[in-house]
């Protein structure tokens, strides 16, 4: 395995109302690595992102980022770590209002001052750069659209070419396609791991969807009451690991996909070994 970017020890975060969000996760993720989590709804997978991405502070337990501790980091250096995590949501997290060309210059956010990305937002600092983002996600001509007039998954991808300029090392994908229909869904999952997978960065993804998971990660963690009950690949999971995974908490009316042993994958993916039934 590569060297390991991130080493969680028994990672755990109790929210000041006593909820244990993450209860104790230890895993090791090797850099370059791409790894999807899935889980029911409530099991502690954007939690424990926002404690990837440094955002959030573990209650207790061990980070490692590179080898490094990430509580001995003073500010400085938790600000120059975070620039190297680049995270993308369900919602993509633009500015609706602006146009498409600042969104994704706002990538530089991480390295401008103050000054240069005010500036920036008069005259556009790094158009070519923003163009060439553009293109690889496959709008080149949305560069000067407003944002809130594009689709869906046009603004999943303005969220993906954002995360080009920032070029960070690590990419935390928390259901980035959760409100896209499912064939956008295969094109915007493929287009992050193709991505990833040219620069050689890592991609952790949170997936509603297990077919997503399956067919296309090699390496699945599940998810519940803020453990980890399994972390295989993906012809390792079993329908009866699924059933226990999701036990008593499918939520259809949040989009969470129903499944059986029979149709574990849906029709529209490969067949995987040990799903014969
Ligand atoms: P998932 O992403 O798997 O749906 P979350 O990490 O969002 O799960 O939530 C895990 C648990 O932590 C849930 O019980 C949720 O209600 C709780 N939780 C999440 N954020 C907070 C918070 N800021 N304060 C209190 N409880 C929270």
């Amino acid at each position: 395995m590569a060297p390991p970017i991130y080493e969680l020890d028994s990672l755990r975060k109790v929210f000041d109302d006593g909820t244990p969000a993450v209860d104790g996760v230890s895993l090791v993720v090797g850099a370059g690595e791409h790894v999807a989590l899935i889980g029911p709804s409530g099991a502690g997978k954007t939690t424990l992102f926002r404690i990837l991405n440094l955002t959030l502070r573990p209650t207790g337990g061990r980070l490692h980022l590179d080898g490094q501790d990430v509580a001995d980091l003073g500010e400085s250096a938790l600000r120059r770590a975070r620039t190297r995590i680049g995270t993308i949501y369900q919602q993509g997290n633009l500015v609706g209002r602006l146009r498409v060309v600042h969104n994704v210059l706002a990538g530089n956010l991480g390295r401008w001052s103050t000054p240069v990305a005010f500036a920036s937002l008069i005259r556009p600092r790094g158009v070519a750069d923003a163009q060439r983002a553009l293109e690889q996600v496959g709008i080149p001509e949305k560069l000067y659209a407003r944002t809130d007039e594009l689709s869906g998954g046009q603004q999943q991808r303005v969220a993906i070419a954002r995360l080009l300029i920032q070029d960070p090392d690590i990419i935390l994908a928390d259901e980035p396609v959760s409100s896209v229909d499912p064939s956008l869904a295969v094109t915007i999952v493929t287009l992050l791991q193709d991505l990833a997978a040219r620069s050689g960065k890592t991609l952790l993804m949170n997936l509603h969807s297990v077919h997503l998971a399956l067919a296309h990660f090699p390496r699945i963690v599940g998810v519940r009451d803020g453990r980890v009950p399994f972390d295989v690949a993906p012809d390792k999971v079993t329908p009866e690991l699924l059933e226990a995974l999701y036990a008593g908490q499918r939520d259809e009316a949040n989009g969470v996909e129903r499944f059986n042993a029979l149709n574990a994958f849906g029709n529209a993916c490969r067949p995987l070994p040990g799903f014969v039934k």
